[in-house]
């Protein structure tokens, strides 16, 4: 039994041992939260990643990734395209709440709520290294080094703070790595970081490096399904410019008869990188000349170009990941440190005869998303509800354990992470879409739409009025417009319900406009 001078012996260690621990711990609180390194290229399709299915495509790094945690397989965009779909991640919201709804010359609203001020606000380091092309420079973020605009890939620019450019000489995807180590080895170690690794890789004009030219030149990738749609009942897809037969060029693109003195692509290649990349092109474009092919071999002939550049600049991306998450391994940091792998929106790889994204067709609405959680996230799990990019902010928020805006429009998917679907976490069963970007650069019609696990409905606007209706279960390739066809009446009335209801839901006043002025 305790006396009494033991009892006060006692109380007295125990409140000066709380006292000292009480100052103590906030920091191993911190210390617990988990590193968070978001690892974000741009236009990479989910065809193209063999986690997603692909049996080409050597993308070793990203399917390491999904086998060790998660992968999602319904991450829906809201607007697809690039710098949007980063507004979009930055403040949680839809584009017509935060600005950015066009990938023209508009200036990021950074005064406005965004997830990496609360971030910091909350304890972290935070950090964007890489591509952001929002026209303004970081906000929220304790150090940068970024692309100007849309980057190079040969040599590229980085602007440092506080906005000093400096030209770096190698390939964009290795330097933007080196820069992401060199914030990890620097930064304050008495904080968990978030790191953005924006990567340049697998934009037009699809650049590989030096090592991957030729990786794919032994595959002759067969023709999607929809290579040849003839858009019958799509007007908005038959008035597109993004085709890979008219839209893509030849030089810029292709690199067929490219002026490595003028054009300002490739001219900003060293010698010893000239030498190389002239050296592979120089054979394509006498392979070109001397076959003149014409009608369907040309496009043919295009499309394994352009399939061949695409996925070596991915391999760079791909090999990239890899050395990030070594290096973490190295470091002792991969336990404690979330990677999530996404790209900005999805991507044609041929489907309907295209590259480029746009439309809320299933190639360009969804997007890859794997997230390796070490010790919360089951590896192998496999998440099939409507994410959408909206949901990006909150579930980092959340797993941060920083307080969550209210004026976010997503929401968190840790649960969904966390618990199979038996446990029946509520979660959306119909996501929103809404695209602007027209007439330039694609002529892309904008439109809204909703999308069920079943079932997509969409309205195309400015200068034409077109519904279309796509029953995801019988027409997986969305090539027939059901919209107006006999019995489709009960569903068509029950989805334009729930199109309007998001509409008020996520406050798109304009679209409830255009929806309420639409031809039924
Ligand atoms: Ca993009």
């Amino acid at each position: 039994m305790m006396t009494s001078f033991s009892i006060r012996r006692f109380l007295t260690f125990y409140t000066l041992a709380c006292l000292l621990l009480g100052c103590l711990y906030p920091v191993f609180a911190q210390e617990s939260r988990p590193n968070i390194i978001f690892i974000f290229s741009d236009d990479h399709a989910y065809q193209a990643i063999g986690a997603y299915g692909n049996k080409i495509a050597k993308t070793p790094n990203i399917d390491r990734l999904a086998r060790e945690g998660a992968i999602l397989t319904n991450n829906l965009v809201t607007n697809s395209i690039c710098g949007p779909s980063r507004a979009t991640l930055l403040t949680g919201k839809y584009s017509h709440m935060n600005g950015y709804r066009n990938n023209d010359r508009t200036r990021f609203d950074t005064t406005q709520t965004l997830f990496s001020k609360e971030l910091r606000k909350s304890g972290y380091q935070t950090a964007w290294v890489g591509k952001m092309h929002l026209n303004s420079l970081p906000a929220g973020f304790d150090y940068w080094n970024v692309l100007p605009d849309q980057g190079f890939y040969y040599n590229p620019q980085f602007i440092s703070q506080p906005n000093d450019t400096t030209k770096y000489t190698g390939y964009v995807s290795d330097l933007i790595t080196k820069f992401s180590t060199d914030f990890i080895e620097k930064r304050d170690i008495s904080k968990p970081f978030f790191l953005i690794v924006g990567h340049k890789a697998t934009h037009r004009e699809w650049m590989p490096d030096l090592q991957d030219l030729g990786a794919y030149d032994h595959i002759n990738f067969p023709l999607p399904a929809t290579f040849y749609d003839d858009y019958k009942g799509r007007e908005a897809a038959l008035k597109q410019d993004m085709s890979i037969d008219k839209t893509m060029r030849l030089k810029l693109d292709l690199k067929v008869g490219v002026d490595y003195d003028k054009d300002y692509l490739y001219k900003r290649l060293n010698p010893e990188q000239r030498k190389v990349f002239k050296g592979y092109y120089d054979k394509i474009t006498k392979d070109y000349e001397d076959q003149k092919r014409t009608g369907k071999a040309l496009v043919e002939w295009k499309y394994q170009r352009y399939m061949k550049d695409y996925l070596a600049t991915a391999n760079s991306l791909d090999r990239n990941i890899g050395k990030l998450l070594d290096y973490l391994d190295q470091k002792g940091l991969a336990k404690n440190t979330v990677v999530i792998y996404a790209s900005d929106q999805g991507f044609y790889l041929g489907e309907h005869g295209w590259f480029d994204k746009r439309f809320i067709y299933e190639e360009s609405l969804k997007t890859p998303f794997v997230i390796r959680y070490p010790g919360v996230v089951k590896p192998g799990t496999k998440v099939s509800d409507l994410i959408a990019n909206i949901d990006w902010a909150p579930t980092i928020l959340n797993i941060a354990r920083a307080k969550i805006p209210s004026d976010i429009q997503g929401k968190s998917f840790l649960p969904l992470l966390k618990s199979p679907r038996e446990a029946k976490v509520p979660w959306r069963k119909e996501a929103y879409y809404h695209y602007y970007e027209f007439p330039e650069p694609h002529h892309v019609h904008p439109h809204f739409g909703v999308r069920t696990s079943r079932y997509k409905l969409a309205y195309f606007y400015g200068g034409i009025s077109s519904w279309e209706l796509y029953d995801l279960e019988t027409d997986p390739t969305e090539i027939s417009n059901i919209y107006g066809k006999a019995g489709t009446a009960t569903i068509t009335a029950d989805l334009r319900k729930k199109l309007e209801s998001l509409m008020v839901q996520y406050k798109d006043e304009e679209a409830i406009k255009i929806f309420t002025a639409a031809k039924k």
